[in-house]
């Protein structure tokens, strides 16, 4: 057998993995456009902030690694060009050499991951204005901010992206301004559990334009000019681009595969609309299990887990992916947010009947030195009170209750089970009634008639 692989990152370089686990015999080949494969782009930009010290940490494996330890052959600087179903191969262009050359495949995954979107207004192809997506980008970024050159930056869009971004740059001492077209940061939360993000991104400094679009950027011996809608202009030495990333479709699209609502249509076995070709990753739409939405989720877990289902697939074990929950974290300077699930605002639009249970628990236990206290949202179903979604800020203790929350969604589990879990307690850890067996606890009485919710609004 024969395996082609579009793309050596977290999906590809993890479908070649479990591919080699799964059988030593067949003939796997990882085409990668770029010169680096299975990179960490997570940590991308902690690099640029000297939180992560190490450039070579940043390369989880090399494909000299991938080669000797998994043999499969790595073939880095190889773009896929095109990709004819009927022939079952592929047209691969070697950008080293310029030499283009045909490969044949018995089944052929593709894990071409989603591009930054850069808006086509003026100035956006200015030396100043970057993305940041692979070693190459971060490498140019980091390397004028070790200059010393950069004292001031503008940072568009403040997703995940760029409030980390944001973070890193004022870690390094740069005036830093987060320009975000919403009037919330982090869009896939809800705007209540966001503002606590607001005050924390205003305490570190960093100046946040909310309600602000960016026009154009200019250029002159200052050195860039980002135009605001409002009038404003910003002055920077260094502009970030993260307004969101694009499904790379381009591929699939031309070789007459089935698109969804922006990705790549797969089936639950991440089968494309032909069956030997399979689809991972940020490219392809999945279904969000709580609602029963399509939409297209880029986040490394689901990259990692559509890998192996695609590969067991292959393999002759039965496997399916069973949906994206965007179960997801990140950090704003001396706080963390995570969320899973739906949020109300989706549940608002997809006409669900559900409450919001807010409650504000410590970490651990107040007499025990630390504790700090979290606020947490989680939505249940009205009549079954099944859990829907959830949101946490907070500074400690909040990845583990996400984690037990990202479960009990997935599971569909009920405010009841939330109040009965059992979960590990000791003073410096938690309570006795952990903050999520509270959540649980809020919801059971008001499902029960016993008290009455009430919201911010
Ligand atoms: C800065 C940054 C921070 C992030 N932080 C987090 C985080 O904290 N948590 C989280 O869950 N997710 C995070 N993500 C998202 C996560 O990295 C992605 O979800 C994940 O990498 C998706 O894997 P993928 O294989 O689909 O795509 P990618 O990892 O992007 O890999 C796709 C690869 O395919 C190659 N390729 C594309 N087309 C071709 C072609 N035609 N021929 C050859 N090669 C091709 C590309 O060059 C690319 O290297 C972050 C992403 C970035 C950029």
């Amino acid at each position: 057998m024969k395996l082609l692989i579009v793309g050596g990152v977290a999906g590809g370089a993890s479908a070649a993995a479990r591919a080699r686990r799964l059988n030593e015999d067949v003939e796997i080949i990882l085409f990668e456009r770029g010169k680096y494969v299975s990179f960490a782009n997570c940590g991308l930009p902690y690099y640029a902030g000297d939180v992560i010290k190490k450039r070579k940490d940043l390369l989880v494996q090399t494909p000299e690694g991938l080669r000797e330890r998994f043999n499969i052959d790595v073939r880095v600087n190889n773009l896929v060009e095109s990709i004819d179903k009927d022939k079952k191969q592929i047209k691969v262009k070697d950008l080293k050499t310029g030499k283009e050359y045909n490969e044949e495949y018995d089944h052929l995954i593709l894990s071409p991951g989603a591009e930054p979107i850069v808006p086509p207004f003026e100035g956006a192809d200015l030396d100043c204005v970057h993305t940041v997506r692979t070693i190459p980008d971060i490498d140019k970024i980091k390397e004028e901010v070790d200059s010393g050159k950069v004292k001031k930056a503008v940072v568009i869009g403040a997703g995940f992206i760029g409030l980390e971004m944001a973070e890193n740059f004022r870690e390094r001492g740069i005036e830093t301004h987060l320009v975000e077209k919403m009037d919330q940061v982090m869009p896939p939360f809800d705007k209540d559990m966001a503002v606590m993000l607001h005050r924390e991104i205003g305490r570190k400094d960093i100046r946040l334009h909310l309600n602000e679009e960016v026009v154009s950027i200019g250029e002159d011996k200052r050195g860039c000019i980002v135009k605001l809608k409002s009038g404003r202009n910003i002055e920077a030495n260094m502009i970030i681009m993260a307004i969101g990333v694009r499904p790379e479709i381009d591929l699939a699209k031309d070789a007459g595969l089935e698109i969804g609502k922006r990705g790549i249509k797969t089936d639950n076995k991440m089968r494309t609309s032909e069956p030997s070709i399979l689809a991972i990753g940020d490219a392809v739409d999945s279904e969000d299990p709580v609602t029963g939405a399509v939409r297209n989720v880029p986040l490394a877990g689901p990259a990692a887990k559509q890998a192996l289902v695609a590969v067991n697939n292959i393999f002759g074990i039965e496997d399916k992916y069973e949906g994206t929950l965007g179960t997801s974290i990140v950090k704003v300077c001396n706080l963390t947010a995570a969320m899973t699930g739906a949020s109300e605002k989706i549940l608002k639009s997809s006409g669900k009947f559900f409450v919001n249970v807010y409650t504000h628990p410590a970490d651990h236990v107040g007499y025990y030195p630390g504790a700090t206290q979290m606020a947490m949202k989680v939505m249940f179903d009205t009549d079954s009170g099944v859990v829907l979604g959830a949101q946490i800020v907070g500074k400690n203790g909040v990845a583990r209750r996400m984690d037990i929350l990202a479960i009990a969604v997935k599971q569909k589990m009920t405010a009841k089970d939330l109040a009965e879990l059992e979960l590990c307690y000791a003073p410096p850890y938690g309570s006795s009634k952990d903050a999520v067996n509270l959540a649980g606890m809020t919801a059971l009485n008001h499902l029960r008639d016993i008290t009455r919710l009430v919201d911010w609004v």
